[in-house]
């Protein structure tokens, strides 16, 4: 379950600036395709589309066979958990940055869950263990820190969509290293859209595509990519 393809998608902000100009992906259940390309060539929007924050000017975008718009908007987010580049958190605790939109549990459920399901492994481990660090404030975090509260938020949620919009861009090598490798364990078993700038960071994707000009430019895998140069 999870297979989203995108099928001559034409979009623009703007009626006279088409974005995307007729856009073919193709991501199996399960895979992992990456997308790469210039700043401002609609990989952003590309996610945007898929959660319904707009809707495609013409073409579609199916989940399962199914055209996004014919989805319930509930059932569309639940399915797709994004990380965006920088995640902005509210002032408060660290449990509840990542229990946030989680309906229906009180907020100590919800920190209990997070503290125990998601966050060991993701928050950097203390002396004293994680539970210590649930209740602290969210903002004083650096941003690798952030990021992980990110993705512990999509991870409670449990989607079998994945869409990493450039999750790891503003960080420092070391730290997006770090990240990296917990986003690979991650990713397997879902359905996973990566938005990144540089190639050397989606190396282990099933499949690549650069988009320039609105449009696919070139597709492949990381060592096709690398030998067309
Ligand atoms: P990328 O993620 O590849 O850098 P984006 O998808 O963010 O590119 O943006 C693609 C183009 O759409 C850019 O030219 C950008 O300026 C424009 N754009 C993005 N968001 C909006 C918006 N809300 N309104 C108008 N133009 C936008
Ligand atoms: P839910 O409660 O179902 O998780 P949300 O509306 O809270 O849905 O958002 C889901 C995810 O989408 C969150 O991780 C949020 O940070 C991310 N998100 C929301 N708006 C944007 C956006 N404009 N660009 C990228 N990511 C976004």
């Amino acid at each position: 379950q999870g297979h989203v393809r995108f099928e001559d998608v034409r979009f623009g902000y703007d009626p006279d600036r088409e974005i995307l100009k007729g856009l073919d992906l193709d991501v199996p259940a399960g895979s992992t395709l990456a997308v790469v390309g210039p700043s401002g060539a609609g990989k952003s929007t590309l996610a945007r589309l898929m959660y319904r924050f707009y809707d495609v000017a013409a073409g579609r975008i199916t989940i399962d066979g199914q055209d996004i718009r014919d989805v319930q908007q509930a059932s569309l987010r639940a399915a797709i958990g994004i990380v965006p580049q920088d995640t902005v958190l509210f002032n408060d605790t660290i449990g509840y940055n990542i229990a946030y939109g989680r309906e229906g549990a009180s907020r100590a459920e919800v920190e209990a869950a997070a503290a125990g399901a998601v966050i060991a492994g993701f928050i950097e481990r203390q002396p004293d263990g994680y539970d210590a660090r649930v209740g602290e404030r969210g903002l004083k975090l650096s941003g690798g820190e952030k990021q992980r509260v990110a993705i512990a938020r999509t991870l409670l949620k449990n989607p079998p969509i994945l869409i990493l919009d450039e999750a790891t861009s503003a960080l420092d090598s070391r730290t997006e290293a770090e990240i990296l490798d917990t986003l690979e364990a991650i990713e397997r078993g879902r359905t996973t859209i990566v938005i990144a700038h540089r190639l050397s960071t989606v190396v282990h994707a099933d499949q690549i595509v650069v988009l320039d000009g609105g449009r696919v430019a070139e597709r492949g895998t990381h060592a096709e990519l690398l030998r067309l140069g």
